[in-house]
């Protein structure tokens, strides 16, 4: 009773052991490693597994310890190529060695030939195409494994050949088959699995690309349209040299913005917040408000700037000042017969409040409800981006948006950013 127990003891801890084995193969076949690394991974793995079965066999019949030595081996060669097949064997016959168990040259030379045997249906094993074909060569290299160590056993005992031997025998070449069975498929499963959430996330990748796409034909035609202003101004033919240089450097720099914008979003399928710098908001905002302020004028809207208190937050520059405009000219657009913006900033404990106010239509509880979703918009020609960019950037600046709103009356942005002391600033 107390052997059985043992036995059963053993069972269960080298299953445990092999499970866990596998666990952690998962793990690092999710991770895409280099051939070399998943080699030594397998290695490591099925050498552990096999020094472990040994070190816990279970003793059915007397004398003869029966393990599952075999299955990390066969596992190994056949998902780790010839050097770990090779490795794992000599690591196998050092351990028997160390063991001191008897007969090592018949072993070496039952091992070797099991090796050859594991190496010839290597190939076959690479280039078959279905998980049931690769069941069909794992099975008969397992029954061809267990028959090989049990004629080594007839060898070591000749005179265990008795009919419960054979039955032991045939109990142990199931288990060990159906062990190796089980871990093919289960490898092959994961590994469909993993392939599937490659593809998935290739199309997520796919579908935002699309997306940018999209966005970046309506960022470019924010500076794009103050350019289309300033070359309208320039028509005039009694504006002076100096009004002249003016609307051409301002209308060179609206199109370098347009460029630098292409490239950043050409860049944004890597989201990350790499120019971040300490900003001075009186002097982005001014900049903001001189930069729209001839698109505001052909709409007949005045821009008014009022600053409390200065402060400095930490952000990428180019997207703050795409939000100020997009926020700004959402504005203007909400005032067709003209009207006032007001730009206005101040401080509240560690928030700099920016606060942008139109005059315009103003929007109902359903059109704030839906505001800041990609693709929202109430205009002809509108992409529903513009609001979606705005949203993203204050929120990758840890800030806030507050929007208040009232139809035929106007519509106020309220951003909240947290403030950065001067003295962290790096230039
Ligand atoms: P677009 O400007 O291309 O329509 P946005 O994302 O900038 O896209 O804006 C989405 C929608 O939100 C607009 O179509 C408009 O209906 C509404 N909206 C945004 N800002 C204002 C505002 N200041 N006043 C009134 N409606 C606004
Ligand atoms: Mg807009």
């Amino acid at each position: 009773m107390d052997i059985l127990l043992t036995n059963l003891q053993s069972f269960l801890l080298n299953i445990l052991l092999i499970y866990f084995c596998f666990t952690l193969y998962f793990k690092f076949l999710e991770k895409k490693v280099n051939r070399f690394t998943h080699t030594v991974i397998v290695i490591s793995i099925c050498g552990i597994s096999i020094i472990f079965s040994m070190s816990f066999p279970v003793i059915l019949l007397k004398d003869i310890p029966i393990d599952f030595r075999q299955l990390p081996l066969i596992i190994g060669t056949l998902y780790g190529g010839r050097l770990a097949g090779a490795i794992l064997t000599a690591i196998l016959l050092s351990y028997r060695f160390y063991l001191n168990v008897p007969d090592f040259q018949t072993a070496f030379v039952v091992y070797a030939l099991m090796l050859l045997l594991l190496f010839f249906v290597l190939s076959f094993f690479k280039r078959a195409l279905t998980v049931k074909k690769k069941l069909w060569i794992a099975f008969c290299s397992s029954v061809a494994a267990a028959l090989s160590t049990t004629a080594l056993n007839l060898v070591l005992l000749p005179l265990t050949a008795t009919v419960s031997f054979l039955i032991f025998t045939l109990i142990v070449i199931a288990v060990q088959t159906s062990g190796v069975l089980l871990s093919v498929w289960v490898i092959e499963r994961a590994k469909k699995a993993i392939l599937l959430s490659e593809e998935i996330a290739k199309l997520e990748k796919l579908k935002t690309v699309s997306t940018i796409a999209a966005s970046i034909s309506h960022e470019v035609r924010n500076p794009l349209t103050v350019t289309k202003g300033f070359l309208q101004l320039l028509r005039d033919p009694e504006l002076s040299e100096q009004d002249k240089h003016y609307y051409i450097d301002t209308a060179l720099e609206a199109l370098n913005r347009a460029e630098s914008i292409i490239t950043d979003y050409l860049t944004f399928a890597k989201p990350s917040l790499v120019n971040v710098e300490i900003l001075d908001l009186q002097k982005e905002l001014t900049m903001m408000k001189n930069f729209v302020e001839p698109y505001a004028a052909l709409n007949n809207v005045e821009i008014k700037m009022t600053v409390k208190d200065n402060s400095y937050v930490a952000g990428e520059k180019e997207k703050l000042h795409q939000s100020i405009i997009n926020i700004s000219k959402n504005g203007v657009e909400a005032m067709p017969r003209g009207g006032i913006l007001t730009i206005e900033l101040k401080r509240i404990g560690n928030e700099a409040i920016i606060t942008i106010a139109d005059t315009g239509v103003g929007m109902d509880e359903e059109q704030l409800e839906r505001l800041g979703n990609p693709f929202f918009t109430t205009k002809d020609l509108g992409t529903g981006l513009g609001t979606m960019v705005v949203y993203s950037t204050i929120k990758a600046m840890r800030g806030s948006i507050q929007v208040k709103s009232k139809p035929l009356q106007g519509t106020q942005f309220i951003l909240s950013l947290p403030v950065v002391e001067r003295e962290i600033s790096t230039d």
